[in-house]
């Protein structure tokens, strides 16, 4: 097998050791109807409603959509227009809690007899990808067994941005959750091998999981090399099988599914419980948090600065959703947490040193993981030419920020590639 093109980073994973603490209960929370990949859902609630923890508040007809659920019992204050980070726009209900967490009535265990009763559990549950892209899980369960079958279900445990150790912790504290929910997966979809992928600066969940597993002969635990990009999902596909996913192939394709493995825990979860997706595991750290690093487990719909109030933050320029490489930057730190943050990493300086010329090093290209030419994109999307783009294939790139990583001369590679991306018409 070629070795992958990939980067070192150092790892700092801080938190490692910090098990999961509840979250205090905020007074209100933000939710909006938009936290996935796909439709914005309908708001079921109105204004001065009273609602139930885990009550469903947001629902939608679209295939490629999730439900959303009140993480509180309380009163609904307003209905509003809200801006995600990435600049989507989509309505939000804001819901004073009454301190009391009353749990929603309808909330039991579902029934579950088949792969279709499986799948709509999954869909009604409110799951999406939680390692952070945020795409419906229950949409990924349910590909076509006939034409595209799966033979490998492929667990996502690499973790490999720094900082960041809610995966680790998933491993750490819920490897029941994890065993079960993989052979819950296996036996509704018919998978029959199954290979949970673990960094190798990671020895004690490794070590946890094969001691798991060591009885069941349809799972193995892989040991990658602790290297960036190695979560991305083409990545860990090879990785883990040395098949390749094709430009415009998906990886059920090539007889794969990947769930990264917060997110197999979870449905496992749901399916002892029945209580959907209303907290989720947030590793809070980076430069300017000066107490109380740790991981949590909080309520979707917090905003962002009470955790940095809670971790003590001093000077903070820049906060992120997510990793330093692939996480977005907070506009506004009275942003909520939603489904699909793994971590709040806040810093010190937001500095970026100045950007030099290109000196044609061939760096960037000889490190991104999609073999793509990152200086030659960066040449065409300044002359804003979108057939060179097209041509350039800059629609594949995963936007892991190996290239401006690299890059001797600071160039803005990554950036600018996503904002190239924009000119190339989709097909
Ligand atoms: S950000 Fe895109 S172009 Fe840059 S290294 Fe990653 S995949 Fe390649
Ligand atoms: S890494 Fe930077 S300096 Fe080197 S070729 Fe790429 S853009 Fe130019």
């Amino acid at each position: 097998m070629k070795k992958l093109k990939s980067i070192r980073l150092r790892h700092n994973k801080n938190t490692a050791h910090c098990a999961t603490v509840d979250f205090p209960v905020p007074d209100e929370v933000i939710i909006p109807m938009s936290q996935s990949m796909g439709a914005s859902c309908d708001c079921l609630v109105k204004k001065g409603d009273i609602v139930l923890k885990g009550q469903k508040i947001g629902d939608s007809n679209a295939f490629m959509s999730v439900p959303v659920h009140s993480p509180v019992s309380g009163t609904v204050r307003i209905i509003t227009d809200y801006l995600l980070p990435d600049g989507k726009k989509c309505k939000a209900a804001i819901i004073d809690s009454d301190g009391e967490q009353t749990l929603s009535p309808e909330l039991k265990p579902p029934v579950i007899t088949d792969r279709t009763s499986f799948i709509a559990a999954v869909r009604e549950s409110g799951l999406v990808g939680l390692g952070g892209a945020g795409f419906p899980t229950h949409v990924k369960l349910n590909y076509d067994a006939v034409k595209t079958p799966i033979n490998m279900l492929i667990i996502n445990g690499a973790e490999c941005e720094p900082y960041i150790t809610s995966d680790f912790r998933e491993f750490m504290e819920e490897p029941a959750d994890i065993t079960e929910g993989i052979l819950n997966v296996q036996k509704y979809l018919g998978i029959p091998n199954c290979k949970i992928c673990i960094e190798e600066n990671k020895p004690e969940a490794i070590k946890l999981m094969k001691s798991k597993t060591e009885f069941i002969n349809s799972v193995e635990v892989v040991t990658l090399p602790s290297r960036y990009p190695q979560g991305a999902e083409k990545m860990i596909i090879y990785s883990a099988s040395g098949r390749i996913v094709k430009e415009g192939e998906l990886p059920s394709h090539q007889g794969v599914m990947v769930l990264n493995v917060s997110t197999v825990g979870f449905i496992n979860r749901y399916l002892r419980t029945g209580v959907p997706l209303i907290s989720r595991r947030v590793t809070l750290d980076g430069p300017a948090v000066t107490q109380n690093a740790g991981n949590y487990n909080v309520p979707v719909g917090t905003r962002i600065e009470k955790l940095i109030e809670y971790g003590g933050a001093g000077e903070i320029k820049k906060i992120l959703y997510g990793g330093p490489m692939m996480g977005l930057c907070l506009y506004d730190p009275g942003q909520p947490v939603i489904k699909t943050t793994n971590a709040v990493i806040a810093c010190k300086k937001a500095v970026m040193p100045k950007t030099t010329p290109c000196i044609r090093c061939g760096l960037c290209v000889k490190r991104c993981p999609m073999n793509l030419m990152p200086v030659s994109i960066q040449k065409a999307y300044e002359a804003r030419d979108a057939k060179a783009l097209d041509e350039l294939k800059v629609l594949l790139c995963i936007n892991c920020g190996c290239c401006t990583y690299i890059c001797p001369a600071h160039r803005r590679l990554a950036e600018n590639t996503q904002l190239a991306k924009a000119l190339v018409p989709r097909k």
